[in-house]
């Protein structure tokens, strides 16, 4: 069990930790732009749009589901499997703060020391980006060594973009990877710089089972979404077609009568005109429920997101800028807020949630003031003092990413409530909180 008063001490333990490299500075997230005008000619999807147009002529309309796992992911012409985004496009905030990542380390050790300090555990990263978040993470553990130096620690990095891969490899291993044959489970290995082994997988279902801490941030909003109209006629699907007008462009385009997909994930309670739905998000909580309820640990997961509220919330972003989610499929990074009442639902009742709630909030609750302090007072120079504020701005503020970010957590029902059977002299002391969800622990 960790004592409030013990979690700050790691806290303080982690605060040793200097700054990390250079901070990119000046480039505000593109939240709050107007969409970009759509081009009327020129099909500039390359090999997306192409690929698309003849299935579109062979087969008719796709669902947004399939229009947006093939900009996305297509093996060979995708976003994310040729062009990787990160910082390009879009810039997220591990990488914007190194202290993110520190925050997050010391969530995960705290849980580990909340369960009894199991003799090992995974950290599994689902979509890590430039690998940026998980390397902060691994630096904490390795200022916290003394710690953890009985813990069997591995890193596990569930990723499908060979690009974002090497990043990950450079960033984390200095590029000392191996390929695996076909036959394992994980495609990629290495070794951190700080001497844990790491393995790279395509999905979450290859990950060995056993207690594991499961991380990922801004991962469900690049998960492909269902789009639903209410109609007069009742509940329709929205499909992407070729637009009659002009040939090599999309349009949008309503389903004529239901779908499978309209029986299956519209609510008889429902009471918005407009709903977005991610099935592969909902397969992944309950993939992650049945690991944690079995094999305990925990999962974080931050990102944007409601909790059943909004409805057409399906964006693309470009050099920094919104983008016509039907204009150029492949060139843009395509995403959708993450529902997190259906995340919840998800769940099944299996393991216990807590959240959303606000990245400035958790952060807060996780003693973000102190270790910016420490970073500042440690800064010999002006210009990273000023880079750090700049930094503690994105993350905090409501107007940028403080309100915007929420966080929300998996836990095995046991970590929150003890179980009747074992509720014996020993177990009756209270079960401690959990960092970042409850009070300011550190005052
Ligand atoms: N977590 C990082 C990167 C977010 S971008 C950050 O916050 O900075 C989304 C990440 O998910 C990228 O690494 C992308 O390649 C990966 N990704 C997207 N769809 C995926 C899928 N279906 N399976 C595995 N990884 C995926």
């Amino acid at each position: 069990m960790v004592p409030p008063s013990a979690r700050s001490a790691l806290l303080a333990a982690a605060l040793g930790l200097g700054a990390r490299r250079p901070l990119p500075r000046g480039r505000p997230a593109p939240l709050l732009l107007a969409p970009a005008a759509r081009p009327r000619s020129g099909a500039a999807g390359g090999g997306v749009l192409r690929h698309l147009l003849l299935k579109l002529r062979a087969t008719g309309p796709l669902t947004v589901a399939e229009y947006m796992r093939e900009a996305l992911t297509n093996p060979g012409q995708g976003y994310y499997t040729r062009r990787g985004g990160v910082g390009q496009d879009f810039v997220t905030a591990p990488e914007v703060s190194q202290v993110l990542g520190e925050l997050i380390g010391i969530w995960y050790v705290s849980e580990w020391m909340a369960a009894g300090r199991p003799g090992a555990f995974q950290l599994v990263e689902l979509g890590p980006g430039t690998g940026a978040l998980t390397d902060d993470v691994l630096r904490v553990f390795k200022q916290l060594a003394s710690l953890l130096s009985k813990c069997d620690v591995s890193i596990h990095l569930v990723e499908v973009s060979p690009k974002l891969s090497e990043t990950q490899a450079q960033m984390l291993t200095g590029g000392k990877v191996q390929s695996n044959s076909e036959d394992e489970a994980a495609y990629m290995k290495g070794i951190s710089k700080t001497g844990i082994p790491i393995y790279w997988y395509r999905g979450i279902q290859d990950v060995p089972q056993g207690y594991s801490f499961y991380l990922a941030h801004e991962f469900l909003d690049a998960l492909p979404i269902h789009k639903f109209q209410r109609t007069e006629k009742g509940w329709r699907e929205v499909l992407v077609d070729i637009d009659p007008e002009a040939p090599d462009q999309l349009r949008f385009v309503l389903s004529p009568s239901s779908t499978p997909a309209t029986e299956n994930f519209i609510q008889p309670e429902e009471t918005r005109d407009h709903v977005e739905v991610c099935p592969e998000a909902g397969v992944l909580i309950q993939r992650l429920a049945c690991r944690i309820e079995k094999d305990g640990g925990a999962a974080l997961i931050a990102d944007y997101g409601h909790d059943g509220t909004k409805t057409d919330t399906f964006r693309g972003f470009r050099n920094h800028k919104l983008h016509d989610v039907l204009v150029a499929p492949g060139t843009a990074d395509l995403t959708a807020d993450v529902d997190f009442s259906y995340l919840r639902k998800m769940a099944q009742g299996k393991i216990a949630t807590l959240g959303p709630i606000k990245q400035r909030e958790f952060l807060k609750n996780m003693g973000v003031d102190l270790r910016m302090q420490v970073l500042l007072q440690n800064s010999p120079d002006s210009a990273t003092r000023e880079q750090l504020l700049h930094s503690y701005d994105m993350l905090m503020n409501p107007e940028k990413m403080g309100d915007r970010f929420n966080f929300f957590a998996l836990l095995p029902h046991r970590r929150l409530t003890h179980p009747h059977k074992e509720h014996d002299l020993h177990s009756k002391s209270p079960l401690p909180p959990v960092a970042g969800f409850g009070e300011l622990l550190l005052k």
